[in-house]
């Protein structure tokens, strides 16, 4: 590869300013390849996702460039910011992209920025880098682009059509903090997009239906000829479910011509952004409550059908009268809990108004919130086991979904008892305060009244720290956590 170091540079650079969008986490560790011994790992921009069926694959997370001309007060990459500022030409970015999924670091890519000039002008070059790595080098990788608020409906389908994921962060969580903090980028400016990548993928979906014989085929290009033959020319795909795109190389005296895409994989082929999309909401920047978010969090699932919303505890790095104070706080167990009522919103039956039914808008950082809930709900427990309905089970703390769902299962065959309960995976130092089995109560020993607090001690204080140990966000950060 041309001009290695300053592309290495760049990517030094660009993967470091690429660390606070959290929807992965980066394994930031580097081992070189020895002589027999197999693989190696690189310490920059390694991230890791879980596909459908829970397999880790690693991506290079990285900006495709950090130089931005807007001035958003929460970011390190703001206009008025001195930092070190570097950008990637499409065909360095694919090409290191490539370099790197050949010496097996990366399944796949995650490419953020900032924007440059203008969102358009950044993502036309966004676009080129993905259509080179797709068409000129046939990766099949998984890809998750992310676009920039106020990008234009063409821009927006054309990285549909070549990523797997595309997503848009709110980071703020109100109209009134993103006027405040990010003046630049407007609430439609970020809710078009996502509504128009939403429509697409409901269309899609309405024309092949979901599921149908070629969902798992994927871009197919077939093998292209050796460097004796010269391109002479291409066909882009024309618009239809079966067209294929056509490449016509020159060599050994004749024409060949090549389908870039077989015509039984163009139903797939045409897929929009097949992962779906996501979103990720800053945390603590502004005065948001978790009443606030989690409502938010609840409408964009509804409404915008989003694989995930991320949570992102703001890092006080940022110099400004409307933020926290610089090295305050990092709201880590907050953003935890998020997490933990966002999980009982979508697997639990949990509405926002009964996570949150008291009067305090904002989530216990004491206790997670189905535990929480439970306390505030003494009425419902202790729930005899044998005899509640599945979405009463799933209410109980320590219960998950594949336990509840063993429960039921065995219910129907004979009596649970609490040794089966055991070996059903329920965590019966916590549900154990809540039910009964066969009229029994086993959580005797411990007070109703100091209930809760034996929870809080139970849970402790050491998986938070774990919590800040792990994160590589904050690797070189000095932090205090709450
Ligand atoms: S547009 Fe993105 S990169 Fe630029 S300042 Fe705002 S948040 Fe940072």
């Amino acid at each position: 590869m041309q001009n290695f170091e300053s592309i290495m540079e760049k990517l030094k650079i660009l993967t470091d300013a690429a660390k606070y969008d959290v929807s992965c986490s980066s394994s930031g560790h580097e081992r070189r390849g020895q002589d027999g011994h197999l693989g190696s790992s690189a310490a920059m921009g390694i991230c890791h996702t879980w596909t459908a069926d829970g397999r880790c694959v690693s991506l290079l997370k990285v900006l495709y460039t950090n130089k931005c001309v807007y001035d958003c007060a929460y970011c390190i990459n703001r206009r008025s910011n001195d930092v070190p500022r570097a950008a990637f030409t499409p065909r360095e970015l694919a090409d290191l992209t490539m370099e790197f999924y050949r010496r097996n670091y990366i399944e796949g890519l995650f490419l953020s920025s900032a924007v440059n000039g203008s969102p358009d002008r950044t993502l036309e070059e966004i676009c080129e880098a993905l259509r080179i790595l797709r068409s000129d080098y046939g990766f099949l990788g998984y890809i998750h682009a992310k676009l920039i608020p106020g990008a234009s409906p063409e821009m927006v389908q054309r990285i549909g059509m070549l990523a797997d994921r595309v997503s848009i962060n709110i980071e703020l969580p109100s109209r009134e903090s993103l006027a405040a903090l990010a003046p630049q980028k407007t609430a439609a400016g970020i809710l078009t997009p996502m509504r128009q990548i939403t429509d697409a993928m409901a269309e899609q979906r309405s024309l092949t239906g979901a599921g149908n014989k070629y969902s798992k085929y994927r871009y197919r290009p077939k093998q292209l000829p050796d460097s004796n033959f010269a391109l002479l020319g291409e066909e882009a795909p024309r618009e239809g479910r079966y067209s294929t795109a056509k490449m016509v190389f020159r060599g050994a005296g004749k024409n060949l011509t090549v389908r870039q895409i077989d015509a039984k994989m163009a139903v797939k082929e045409d897929r929009f952004a097949p992962a779906g999309q996501t979103t990720q909401l800053m945390v603590g920047a502004s005065g948001e409550s978790d009443r606030q978010i989690l409502a938010l969090s609840h409408a964009l699932y509804k409404n915008f059908f989003l694989k995930r919303v991320y949570f992102s505890a703001y890092i006080p790095l940022m110099s400004s009268p409307l933020l926290p104070q610089v090295g305050s706080a990092v709201p880590l167990t907050r953003e935890h809990r998020l997490y933990q009522a966002d999980w009982l919103m979508r697997f639990y039956g949990f509405d926002v108004s009964e996570i949150l039914d008291g009067n305090d808008p904002n989530l216990d950082l004491q206790l997670d919130p189905k535990i929480a809930w439970a306390l505030r709900h003494p009425e419902y427990f202790p729930m005899e086991i044998n005899r509640a309905s599945p979405e009463e089970i799933l209410r109980i703390p320590g219960i998950g979904t594949i336990s509840a769902a063993r429960i039921v299962r065995q219910r129907r065959v004979a009596a649970v008892t609490y040794d089966d309960l055991k070996r059903m995976g329920v965590v019966l130092k916590r549900a154990k305060y809540f039910i009964t089995v066969g009229g029994r109560y086993y959580g005797g020993g411990v007070q109703q009244e100091d209930l809760r607090e034996h929870l809080i001690l139970q849970s402790g204080g050491q998986q938070l720290d774990l919590f800040a140990q792990t994160d590589e966000r904050f690797l070189g950060t000095k932090l205090q956590i709450e």
